[in-house]
């Protein structure tokens, strides 16, 4: 049976060919899409051609330019809702945010206080983003300025596996839980975080918050199949420009989510780019892209289990298991067990390799060793993760 890669590599070799960076730079690999991804030609044309053609305010003036940039938002908006299989979209709703980190924080600040009452407890994640941490703990502080007491629980997480403990949820979750902040897939450890096992610890009327930073565009995200309440993710992580991201809210659990506020001009732009990213992934399939980058990081995950060493942060333990690999998708973090990982990172892009290498914006990571993070998206290439790995071997 032909391997993911070698059924896709029809597929994508086209789609690679769309990114004019990749395409200009023949001899180095993007291999940090997980901190911000590359831009294809059509992302970069909706940009111009917004810019050249109709650039004015949305939602206040009334010349056709002001009318086709308020459409453009308002269509941006239905945009999501369909990427992301919303079978309720008039229900929902659709906030622009400059990207996850203020859309955690909106619906920290904008909902959640509305939420709570004197000795509730939330539950939110200690070891992903530092921006699925801050923003609950900030609540917190808000709240008891003003006499409510807040508990913070932990939501349970195995450094070993890289995943959620779902059985030691059970113990945190009680009658007052009121809330809950959980990631999609994990920015260093990869792990496809399985969110349906919280919903089912929960149980079906306490909201949950994702942090789909590291899925959508990477994989496909169904709220139709997910269970939660809000889904937030970043523009420039899904192909395009910085300082775009939404907040996707469902509005049937707690108070609607309105964020308040004169709210100011919307990153018109961004959102053009938003929606143009939205509708190449939608071309490009997102269940396609999964696979293949999924089929690259097996090969590189499975390659760094062959070399002493390299130790592969998470799932070590079963490495050559189909389960465990499957659920890793396009991140693997590892360490070198004699150079640093800060090192690693140089010596990585004397070979044209460009890897992150630190702690990663991890919540408490300033506390814990760095290590090197390889992430890939769509435009990367079997023969990259060759090469990488020969280059890895290469320092034994
Ligand atoms: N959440 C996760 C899981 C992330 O990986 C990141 C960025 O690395 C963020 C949140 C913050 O995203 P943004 O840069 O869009 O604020």
């Amino acid at each position: 049976m032909a391997d993911a890669v070698e059924e896709l590599t029809p597929w994508q070799r086209p789609l690679r060919a769309q990114f004019p960076i990749i395409v200009g730079h023949p001899e180095l690999a993007y291999l940090d899409s997980a901190a911000t991804s590359q831009k294809p030609q059509a992302v970069l044309d909706a940009v111009q051609r917004y810019l050249t053609t109709s650039n004015a305010n949305a939602g206040r003036g009334s010349y056709p330019w002001a009318n086709t940039t308020t459409t453009l938002v308002e269509s941006a908006r239905d945009r999501i809702k369909e990427f992301l299989g919303d079978p309720e979209p008039d229900r929902s709703t659709v906030h622009f945010t400059s990207g996850a980190s203020e859309g955690l924080r909106s619906v920290a600040r904008d909902w959640l206080p509305a939420l709570l009452a004197d000795g509730d407890e939330i539950v939110v994640p200690f070891a992903d983003h530092q921006a699925n941490l801050a923003p609950w703990l900030e609540t917190r502080e808000l709240l008891a300025r003003q006499g409510v007491r807040i508990r913070v629980r932990e939501l349970p997480y195995q450094e070993s596996s890289g995943d959620y403990d779902p059985a030691a949820l059970a113990e945190v979750v009680g009658p007052r839980t009121r809330f809950v902040a959980a990631t999609h897939v994990h920015h260093v450890h990869g792990v496809d975080l399985n969110v349906h096992r919280i919903r089912e610890a929960v149980g079906p009327r306490t909201p949950i918050c994702l942090d789909a930073a590291q899925s959508v565009g990477h994989m496909p995200v169904s709220v139709a199949d997910l269970d939660v309440d809000f889904v937030v993710f970043s523009g420039h992580k899904a192909l395009a420009l910085p300082g775009s991201g939404a907040v996707w809210a469902r509005g049937r659990r707690g108070p609607a989510f309105r964020p308040g506020g004169w709210r100011g001009t919307p990153n018109t732009v961004g959102i053009a780019s938003l929606a143009a990213a939205l509708d190449w992934l939608g071309a490009a399939g997102p269940d396609r892209i999964e696979r293949w980058t999924v089929a690259l990081t097996s090969r590189l995950t499975e390659g760094l289990s062959r070399m002493d060493a390299y130790e592969v942060l998470g799932c070590q333990s079963s490495l050559s298991a189909a389960s465990q690999v499957q659920r890793r998708r396009s991140i693997v973090a590892f360490r070198h067990r004699e150079i640093a990982s800060h090192d690693l990172g140089f010596i990585l892009f004397s070979h044209g390799f460009m890897v992150r290498s630190d702690s990663h914006c991890q919540a408490g990571g300033e506390e814990k060793e760095g290590s090197v993070r390889v992430s890939l998206h769509v435009h990367n290439t079997p023969e990259e993760i060759a090469e990488l790995i020969a280059a890895l071997a290469s320092l034994q």
